[in-house]
């Protein structure tokens, strides 16, 4: 049984013990503990999420919001964010210098406590200096800072993830992956006029037709395939050597996730799969990716690539992959932290899946 169903079943027990009048010592420390195993386990996941109240009725009325004193700005630059220099995301107040480079209106996250929350984009800002043609790298872990502000940096996120607070890495991902939204539909899709900005950032209407256009999350479903004692891993042609993870793959229109999972694996693989079932997701906002987590069982176990896929598939041993974790495997490097494939490896290793 996965996490999920997991933590219900403990939650009717809870319920059973509160009415047996256990002591409430004896339930609380139980309740803990069920807690570590049970679902909020699943929300321990980087981006898993923070509770940020979005605040989704306040998105009507964001231009008084943008008044408000108390309200604070995280600044987004060509999909980085703006990090103080400890570990936190920066605050700005809304009439700091560095916000004239501001383009367009602000997005309403939600609030924090009293104080309204914004992510705002200075993509158009050029560092003095750089260079937009240098080659594109898998990750880029260069910092760039902005003169109203020389103690903070533009990090790219998947860099500094690790390190952030669950509530920062939520606002990390929900303001990046709704300005790449924003970047990418500036154009109607029903008649192809200009759209404008609605609802706070929420939103786009189309003057010319009246049609009105949500934000996309494009559904990922990311697999532990586990045969007996064995784990099926992969990786992609360009990755950097050494770099393995479980397979993943869109969600098609008309699939459901079990179909998704059984169809990639297949395809990519050969290897077909029997049981399905669901364990965590993470919002991956590079750059609109909700990763659904399962968890397989195989029927077959010989590997046939498709090569336009992936470059190479192996299965791995749990006694390997405590090798490949400690950084000791001749072949594999470990999976990145932060990333769910790492964060199910990890519990698998750990016996917490079922
Ligand atoms: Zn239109």
């Amino acid at each position: 049984m996965g996490l999920v169903g997991r933590f219900h079943e403990y939650n009717s027990d809870v319920l059973i013990f509160v009415n047996h009048a256990v002591g409430y010592e004896t339930f609380e420390i139980m309740f803990k503990s069920w807690h570590l195993q049970g679902m909020l386990i699943a929300e321990t996941v980087t981006f898993g999420g923070s509770g940020l109240d979005r605040a989704a009725h306040l998105r009507s009325d964001a231009a008084r919001l943008a008044q408000d004193n108390a309200a604070r700005v995280v600044v987004f630059w060509r999909g980085k964010v703006l990090q103080a220099q400890s570990d936190d995301l920066a605050r700005l107040a809304l009439d700091h210098p560095m916000l004239k480079s501001a383009r367009a209106e602000m997005i309403y996250l939600g609030q924090e406590g009293d104080q309204p929350l914004f992510a705002a984009d200075i993509s158009t800002w050029v560092p003095e200096g750089f260079d937009a043609d240098a080659p594109r790298v898998f990750l880029d872990d260069t910092r760039q800072t902005h003169p109203t502000l020389p103690d903070a940096g533009f990090a790219e996120i998947r860099a500094i993830m690790t390190r952030l607070t669950p509530r920062d890495a939520e606002v990390a991902a929900t303001g990046k992956a709704i300005l790449e939204w924003h970047r990418g539909h500036r154009f109607c899709a029903k008649c192809g006029a200009p759209s404008q900005i609605a609802m706070a950032g929420w939103q786009r209407d189309c003057a010319t037709c009246g049609g009105h256009h949500f934000p996309r999350t494009d559904p990922v479903v990311i697999m532990l395939i586990t045969s007996g004692n064995s784990v099926l891993m992969g990786r992609s042609p360009g990755w950097p050597e050494g770099m393995y993870s479980l397979l993943a793959g869109f969600v098609e229109p008309g699939e459901t996730i079990e179909a998704a999972v059984r169809r990639e694996v297949f395809e990519e693989a050969g290897v077909h799969v029997g049981q399905v079932s669901y364990l965590a997701s993470q919002p991956w906002p590079f750059p609109a990716s909700l990763m659904m987590g399962c968890a397989g069982i195989a029927s077959s176990t010989d590997i046939t690539l498709d090569p336009d896929e992936i470059e190479d598939a192996l299965w791995v041993t749990r006694e390997d992959m405590v090798s490949v974790f400690a950084g000791q495997h001749p072949l594999i490097k470990p999976a990145r932290k932060g990333a769910i494939a790492h964060f199910l490896l990890e519990n698998w290793l750990a016996d917490r899946l079922d």
